[in-house]
C-alpha cells in the first residue's frame, strides 16, 4: 500500500491510542494531556485567526467560562460532570456571542486590542465572584464517570481528552471542505466577493466567534475534570497569549497544525521551565521571552507558520476525483427578452466634491448585451459598485426588475439573480480554482454548520461542486481545476470570476474590463460565450476597453464622461455622436 496521508493519519490515531501502554513516565501522560486541552483551543483559533482573519488572545478566558461553570454546578448544585457539558459549551458560546458581536465590529489593530481587553476584564472577574470562589477557586470538583469507573487518573481522561480531539480535529476539517467553510475562508481574502455572491459576512465572523467559543469551553470543562479544582490563574492572558502562539505555530489555517503548535509550544515550556532558570541563575517566567522572540521570528521568516513545512515532507495529497453528483441544480427561470433587469434612475455617487457618477440613468433588459464605456475615471466601476451595493447612492435609485426599492446589501442583490466580476480581481489564492467558483453557488445550497460538521451535507455539496465543475469547463479552464486560484495568469483569474459569477446561474452578469489581458482568441471565446449567454436570455452590462471587441458584441452603449452619460444609444449610433468623438473616441473611429 502506498505511503499517502490516510494512512499516516491512521497510524497517528493508533500511536495516540496506544500511548498509556507504553512504559512511559507518568508525567508525559499529563503533559499530554495539556497538550489535548491546549489543541481543542487552538484549533478554535485556527478558524477564528487563521481561517477567519481575527485575531484574539482572549480565548483563554472563555476557556474559564468552561471550566467555572462545571466546577460550580458540580460543587455546589450536586450536578453529575455529563451533565454539566452541553452547559459548559452553552456557556462558552453565551459569552462568545456578545463579545463577537463587539469585535467583529473592529477593525484592523483594534480588534486584537478588543480581545485583549476583554480577556483581561473576564479574568479578574474570575477573582472577584464570590460564587467561584474569588482567587481560591473551586476544589473536590468530581472526576468524570463513565459505566461506574471514575477517571481519577492521567491515564483514563487521557482517553476522553484526546477522543475529544481527534473528533474535533476531523470536525473542523469536515467543516472547512464545505459550502459554510468556503464562506468562513472567504473571510480572509477581503468580504467583499463573498458578500457579492450572497455570503452573511457578520454571520459567518459570529460563527467561527461562537465556534471558537464553543472549543474553548469544552477545553475547560474537561481540564476541570481532569485538575479537580480551578481558579483564575490559567485563564489569564498569559495563557491567552500562548495559546495563540500555538495557533501561529500551527500555521494558523490548518488543523491539524494546531495540535502539532500545542505539543511544540508546551514542551518546549515544559523544558525551558525546567532549565532556564538554572542556565540563568534565577526563576522567573522566563518562557514568556523565549515565547516572544519565537512569535517574531516565525511571524518574521515563516508567516504561515511550522505546520506547512511538515506537510511539503509528507506525500502530496491525492487528487481526489470530484464526488458523483446525483441530479444537478435547478435553473432560474429567465424573464422573457426584453424585460427590464436593472434600471438606474438618476444614480449619482459623489466622493467629498467629487462627482464620480451625475446622475446617471439606463436600463439593462433580459437578452441584452449593453456597453458601458468611457475613459479612465469616467465612474463606470463606480457605477457597476452601486447597482451591487457595494457603495450606497448618493442620490437616485436602482431597481431591479419589479422591486420597488434600491436594495440594501450586495447579498440582497446577489439574491435578484445579479452576478459580477471585478476590475480588480478578487479571488482568494489559496482556494483552489473549483473552490472559487464553487463560491459563486453559496445561495444555491442550504447545508449549515451542523451538516457540514456531520458530513451530512456530501449529496448537495456534490451537485454544488459538479456546478462549479460545469461553469469551468464552459469557461475553459478545466485542466486547472485543483490548481490554487493564485497560480493563474491574470487573464485566467478574470475569466476563473466569470465562472464564478456564472455558478450564480445569473439573470444580469455584470463585467468589469473582463476582456483585460487577454489574448486575441480568448477574447474571440469570452465573444461567443457572452452571446451564447444573451441568446439564452441572460442580460449582460459589459465594461470594456477594447473597442472593436466591444462594437462587435453588445446592442446598446452607454458613454460616460467625468460622470456624466454624455451619450448612448446603439453601437452605429454611438459611434457617429459628435460628444463621444471629441470626447472619448475620437482616434478610434
Ligand atoms: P472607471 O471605472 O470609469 O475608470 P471609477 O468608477 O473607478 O472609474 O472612478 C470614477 C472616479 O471616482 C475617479 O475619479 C476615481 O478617482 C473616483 N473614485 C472611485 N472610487 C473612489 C473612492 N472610493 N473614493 C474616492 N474617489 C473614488
Ligand atoms: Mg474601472
Amino acid at each position: 500500500m502506498a505511503l499517502d496521508r490516510r494512512l499516516i493519519g491512521f497510524v497517528g490515531i493508533a500511536v495516540v491510542a496506544a500511548v498509556p501502554f507504553l512504559p512511559i513516565p507518568p508525567f508525559w501522560i499529563t503533559l499530554l494531556n495539556n497538550i489535548g486541552l491546549a489543541s481543542l483551543v487552538a484549533i478554535g483559533l485556527v478558524l477564528l485567526t487563521g481561517v477567519g482573519g481575527m485575531t484574539s488572545f482572549g480565548q483563554a478566558a472563555l476557556v474559564g467560562f468552561g471550566a467555572y461553570t462545571t466546577a460550580v454546578l458540580t460543587t455546589a448544585y450536586g450536578f453529575s460532570p455529563w451533565a454539566t457539558l452541553p452547559l459548559s459549551l452553552l456557556a462558552g458560546a453565551l459569552v462568545a456571542l456578545p463579545l463577537g458581536l463587539i469585535t467583529v465590529r473592529l477593525s484592523g489593530h483594534f480588534l486584537p486590542l478588543g480581545t485583549i481587553a476583554w480577556g483581561l476584564a473576564l479574568y479578574y472577574l474570575f477573582g472577584q465572584i464570590q460564587l467561584f470562589g474569588r482567587y481560591d477557586g473551586i476544589t473536590a470538583i468530581p472526576p468524570l464517570e463513565l459505566a461506574g469507573h471514575r477517571f481519577f487518573s492521567s491515564g483514563s481522561i487521557y482517553y476522553v481528552i484526546w477522543g475529544c480531539v481527534i473528533a474535533v480535529a476531523i470536525g473542523a476539517r469536515n467543516l472547512l471542505d464545505s459550502r459554510v467553510g468556503r464562506s468562513l475562508r472567504a473571510l480572509r481574502g477581503g468580504t467583499q466577493a463573498a458578500e457579492a455572491f450572497g455570503v452573511d459576512i457578520v454571520r459567518a465572523k459570529l460563527t467561527v466567534f461562537v465556534l471558537a467559543g464553543v472549543l474553548a469551553a469544552l477545553s475547560g470543562w474537561l481540564y476541570a475534570h481532569m485538575q479537580r479544582s480551578v481558579n483564575p490563574t490559567p485563564f489569564g492572558l498569559n495563557m491567552g497569549i500562548e495559546y495563540l502562539l500555538m495557533a501561529v505555530v500551527g500555521g494558523a489555517g490548518h488543523v491539524w497544525g494546531a495540535i502539532f503548535g500545542a505539543s511544540l509550544v508546551l514542551i518546549l515550556k515544559d523544558l525551558l521551565q525546567r532549565f532556564l532558570p538554572d542556565l540563568v541563575g534565577i526563576t522567573g517566567n522566563f518562557e514568556m521571552i523565549v515565547f516572544g522572540i519565537l512569535l517574531v521570528a516565525i511571524l518574521q521568516f515563516s508567516r504561515d507558520g511550522l505546520w506547512p513545512l511538515i506537510l511539503r515532507a509528507l506525500p502530496a495529497r491525492k487528487r481526489r476525483p470530484l464526488p458523483k453528483a446525483d441530479g444537478a441544480l435547478g435553473r432560474r427561470k429567465l424573464a422573457p427578452e426584453g424585460t427590464t433587469l436593472v434600471k438606474l434612475e438618476a444614480a449619482r455617487k459623489t466622493f467629498g466634491g467629487l462627482v464620480a457618477v451625475n446622475d446617471v440613468s439606463f436600463d439593462v433588459k433580459a437578452g441584452q448585451i449593453v456597453g458601458l464605456i468611457g475613459p479612465n475615471g469616467a465612474g463606470k466601476s463606480t457605477t457597476f459598485n452601486l447597482i451591487t451595493a457595494i457603495s450606497p447612492l448618493s442620490g437616485g435609485k436602482v431597481i431591479f426588475g419589479d422591486a420597488t426599492a434600491s436594495a440594501k446589501s450586495p447579498r440582497e442583490v446577489a439574491r435578484h439573480g445579479i452576478a459580477r466580476t471585478f476590475q480588480h480581481a478578487k479571488v482568494l489564492p489559496e482556494m483552489t480554482v473549483l473552490e472559487n467558483v464553487a463560491l459563486g453557488a453559496h445561495l444555491r445550497g442550504r447545508s449549515g454548520v451542523v451538516r457540514s460538521v456531520l458530513r451530512l451535507d456530501r449529496a448537495e455539496e456534490a451537485i454544488l461542486l459538479a456546478e462549479a465543475e460545469t461553469q469551468i469547463a464552459r469557461v475553459g479552464l478545466a485542466d486547472y481545476r485543483d490548481r490554487p486560484a493564485g497560480d493563474l495568469a491574470l487573464g485566467q483569474i478574470r475569466i476563473l470570476e466569470i465562472a464564478r459569477a456564472l455558478s450564480l446561474d445569473p439573470a444580469l452578469l455584470l463585467l468589469d474590463e473582463p476582456a483585460a489581458g487577454l489574448r486575441h482568441g480568448e477574447k474571440q471565446e469570452l465573444a461567443e460565450l457572452l452571446k451564447k449567454l444573451r441568446a439564452e436570455g441572460v442580460g449582460v452590462l459589459l465594461v470594456e476597453h477594447d473597442m472593436s471587441f466591444v462594437m462587435g458584441l453588445v446592442d446598446h452603449l452607454v458613454v460616460l464622461d467625468f460622470g456624466t452619460k454624455i451619450a448612448e444609444g446603439n453601437p452605429a449610433e454611438v459611434r457617429r455622436h459628435p460628444a463621444v468623438v471629441s470626447a472619448y473616441l475620437g482616434g478610434v473611429s
